[in-house]
């Protein structure tokens, strides 16, 4: 019942804010803003409903609390990038706003995120009495409320947890990534970590692989890395003794990412480019296919879940509770590839949660 602010207008933004604008007694009014404001208007104009499109760069606090007195929002969905995550969470507290985003901070200088940036503004949030909910996407997201349901409902100890995101699809591209090429290609070329006996055991990137037969596509390889909901689910589930997170790769994917990083194109330092500095990252994501353009062609399925072992009624227990996601079927019902559909309706769901009270806090929550 209420006004929500989506920033960012990529591959998510564009989900959720279909996704918004099918729940109108919900959300009542819908304003999306980003930088580029001409994204803003492409999806509004696919969308039968009057969508509010705004300009802004949300690096400047100042800009962001200028947007949000002008709409007056119960709410705001953070899609953007997880760079912003904290001079938007300024912008909230100053202007009493509550706060969703799908991604943890990172700063663009360092190749690392972490939530202890954003749980450190615990005391700020409850002080004034607003909201924040983060990491309301697929993975972190749903990946945290399939192993929640499953600690409360199916078993009374969970010990192990093997969180797997398979993308089986195909978009016709010989390189592309599914969700922002920079964070996408940080994240993958960072060293692998998992938990195990109370403690962090790292492994160089992408070592470590397996395969695992999924549910609706058959055997895919899939590779160690960290992920941030691994975070808040050692914090949260009691007894745990082990918790890995695992991604699939095609032979193809990883050929092109291992040449680029073999060149130099994913460093994120400055380099002297006749005369300019640029940062190669940045320059490669640029001429990448960006993650909203890939849907219109892309077929396959993904399937992301969790596998849990554990003890119920004193007897071993494993289940596999997961998501399938057609790319197609996506892009009919919003234009998007599955990823950001998977990420976009989560998000959307906590806004709902919020909006309608059903999950109503003060302080910095994790889905
Ligand atoms: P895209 O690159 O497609 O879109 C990002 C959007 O943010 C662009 O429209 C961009 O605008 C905008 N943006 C970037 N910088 C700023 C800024 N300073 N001010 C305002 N707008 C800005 O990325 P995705 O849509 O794929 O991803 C969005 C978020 O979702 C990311 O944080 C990603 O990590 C997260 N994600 C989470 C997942 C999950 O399951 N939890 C899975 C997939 C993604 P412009 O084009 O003008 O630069």
């Amino acid at each position: 019942m209420g006004k929500v602010l989506i920033i960012g207008a990529g591959g998510v933004g564009g989900v959720v804010t279909h996704k918004c604008a099918q729940v109108p007694e919900v959300f009542e009014e819908i304003c999306l803003a980003s930088r580029t404001v001409g994204k803003c208007d492409k999806i509004a104009a696919q969308i039968d409903r009057p969508i509010r499109t705004a300009k802004v760069d949300a690096d400047k606090p100042e800009e962001v609390i200028e947007l949000i007195k002008s709409l007056d929002p119960e709410l705001l969905i953070n899609v953007a990038l997880p760079y912003q995550d904290l001079s938007i969470m300024d912008a909230c507290l100053a202007t009493g706003v509550d706060y969703l985003d799908t991604a943890n901070y990172e700063s663009p200088d360092e190749a690392k995120f972490c939530y202890k940036w954003q749980w450190d503004y615990e005391d700020r949030f409850r002080e004034k009495g607003v909201m924040a909910l983060l990491g309301s996407g697929f993975d972190p997201g749903v990946t945290n409320v399939f192993c929640a349901y499953a600690a409360k409902h199916y078993f009374d100890e969970v010990h192990y947890v093997d969180i797997m995101d398979c993308n089986a699809g195909s978009h016709g591209h010989p390189f592309a990534t599914n969700f922002n090429p920079e964070i996408n290609i940080r994240e993958i070329t960072q060293r692998g970590k998992y938990w195990e006996s109370g403690k962090w055991v790292e492994t160089d990137p992408l070592s470590v692989r397996e395969t695992f037969d999924f549910p609706e596509i058959g055997p895919r390889a899939m590779y160690l890395m960290y992920h941030e909901e691994m975070e808040s689910l050692v914090e949260n589930l009691k007894g745990l003794k082990r918790i890995r997170f695992w991604m699939t790769f095609g032979e193809e994917y990883l050929t092109h990412l291992r040449v680029l990083e073999n060149v130099g194109m994913t460093r994120i330092d400055e380099v002297d480019y006749e005369g300019e500095k640029i940062v190669p990252l940045k320059f490669l994501k640029a001429i990448l296919p960006e993650p909203s353009s890939l849907g219109e062609n892309y077929e396959g399925k993904t399937n992301i879940g969790c596998m849990i072992e554990g003890i119920k009624d004193g007897k071993k227990k494993k289940i596999y509770i997961y998501n399938i996601c057609d790319h197609a079927e996506c892009y009919r019902e919003v234009k998007s590839q599955a990823i950001s559909y998977t990420t976009g309706v989560p998000a959307m769901i906590g806004g709902m949660l919020m909006l309608t009270d059903k999950w109503k806090g003060k302080g910095v929550f994790n889905m």
